[in-house]
């Protein structure tokens, strides 16, 4: 669904008799605009949320400057300490690519007032080249079996302590239904471990009955599988990918997944964009000896394999991993990766990962989306399912009905804006 945004109604008029809509125009804190307007008794001086070019609902005042403060928040900037080389790059991601060693330069902000500027110039990109438009998409984690070992994740094989389930393909099929035709959500990822109790022929069976009885985005999150099982996940309707490379360092990749390739999980994304999938990748941020240029690197690669939605999170510990006592990735350092890949790829989708609300809670929302991020990925597991999907422990899961609440936009139009801005994301990251 498409996160709606307040704005003023500075001057309505007068509709024409037997349209259904009225034009209106509104203030917002980048000036004012004449929008199509859903409501028929809106008056100058009422607030509205809009999303795009329409306004679809009237709020009260109070509950407007509540979202505009988490959406929209004040960062203050002293512009004379910011050193002329640092407002060269910023100047530049308007103009030509970023070279590494300047995203490296971005990455090594210490200090307070360059990390403003440099949050708030992706968060103005944001702003330009995407608008207001924010997305709420929801995460079904249906397995959480894994033939896997990765040392950093607690739905390893080797993992004793967690109960394992498996959701039934009609138990899948329902809780899509239930998140896009009653709460709304246009976009649904079904996730899961490494899971090859799921054939082919049942995920493509599942991704058919979902697009018979919904019009959805679904994302599939599988895992490696071989080609020919992404070509007929494809050819059954599935949309995109959520397929991450987790480092762009080989001998880090290899250090902690073991058995598994990285030339080969490259390739396999290279291939999906092939077959016409969006394309969701990113990394982790903290793993065990990784550098800042690891990371200047796996924002390059994200960018290479054509990435349409961006997806970025700090690694946290699991007390029954390997890798227990490796203290967590940065917050920080997530915000900033998040900035310089809104400045590298402006029209890409970047969600707010769970894992950074889990740092953060419920700042890391109103952080990531004034950083650069335009939209949130929110748990719609089965409640009773949801905390034994362990890939970490303590996953933030909060707030959704609040965020729901501005998410108003969820008819028909709202699924047509969304495949119009996913398209656009596509054609800008063609290779
Ligand atoms: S990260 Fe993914 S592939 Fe690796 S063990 Fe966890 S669920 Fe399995």
């Amino acid at each position: 669904m498409c996160l709606t945004i307040p704005a003023k109604v500075v001057s309505v008029e007068n509709s024409c008799a037997g349209l259904p809509v009225k034009r209106i125009t509104i203030r917002d804190s980048k000036g004012e605009k004449t929008i199509n307007a859903l409501p028929a008794d809106i008056r100058a001086g009422d607030w509205v949320l809009y999303a795009s070019d329409m306004a679809v609902e009237k709020i009260s005042e109070d509950d407007a400057r509540e979202i505009l403060e988490l959406l929209e928040p004040k960062r203050y900037i002293d512009i004379s300490r910011l050193d002329s080389a640092f407002l060269e790059i910023l100047k530049a991601c308007h103009t030509r690519e970023l070279r590494r060693e300047e995203i490296i330069r971005l990455l090594c902000i210490g200090d307070d007032a360059e990390t403003n500027a440099l949050l708030s110039e992706a968060n103005t990109i944001r702003q330009a080249r995407l608008r207001d438009f924010f997305c709420i998409h929801g995460i079904i984690e249906f397995s959480n079996h894994c033939v896997r070992n990765c040392l950093y994740c607690g739905l390893r094989r080797d993992s004793k302590d967690i109960r394992r389930y498996r959701m039934a393909p009609d138990e899948i099929v329902n809780s899509v239904y239930d998140a896009v035709n009653r709460r709304g959500y246009k976009l649904i990822v079904l996730q899961s471990g490494d899971d090859f109790f799921y054939t082919d022929d049942m995920l493509c069976g599942i991704i058919r009955k979902i697009k018979e009885k919904c019009r959805v985005f679904i994302f599939m999150s599988v895992g490696e599988r071989s080609r020919a099982s992404y070509e007929k996940m494809k050819d059954a309707g599935a949309n995109g990918v959520l397929f991450r490379f987790e480092t762009s360092n080989k001998a880090l990749y290899s250090s902690i997944h073991p058995g598994q390739s990285h030339d080969e999980r490259i390739a396999l994304l290279r291939e999906m964009k092939k077959m016409g999938y969006f394309i969701a990748t990113g990394f982790l941020i903290g793993l065990p000896g990784q550098t800042v240029e690891d990371i200047a690197d796996d924002i390059i690669t994200t960018k290479s394999i054509g990435a349409n939605m961006v997806s970025v999170g700090p690694f946290i510990p699991s007390d029954i991993t390997p890798l227990a006592l490796h203290p967590a990735g940065s917050a920080a350092m997530t915000l900033k990766v998040t900035a310089v890949s809104r400045l590298l790829m402006p029209k890409a989708k970047i969600p707010v990962t769970t894992a950074l609300e889990t740092i953060e809670n419920e700042e890391g929302r109103r952080l990531g989306l004034s950083s650069g991020a335009n939209s949130l990925m929110f748990n719609l597991t089965p409640e009773k399912y949801r905390d034994d999907y362990r890939i970490y422990p303590n996953k933030y899961h909060g707030k959704e009905e609040f965020w729901e609440k501005y998410g108003l936009y969820k008819e028909e139009i709202s699924y047509k804006m969304l495949e119009r801005k996913m398209f656009e994301a596509f054609e800008s990251f063609e290779v």
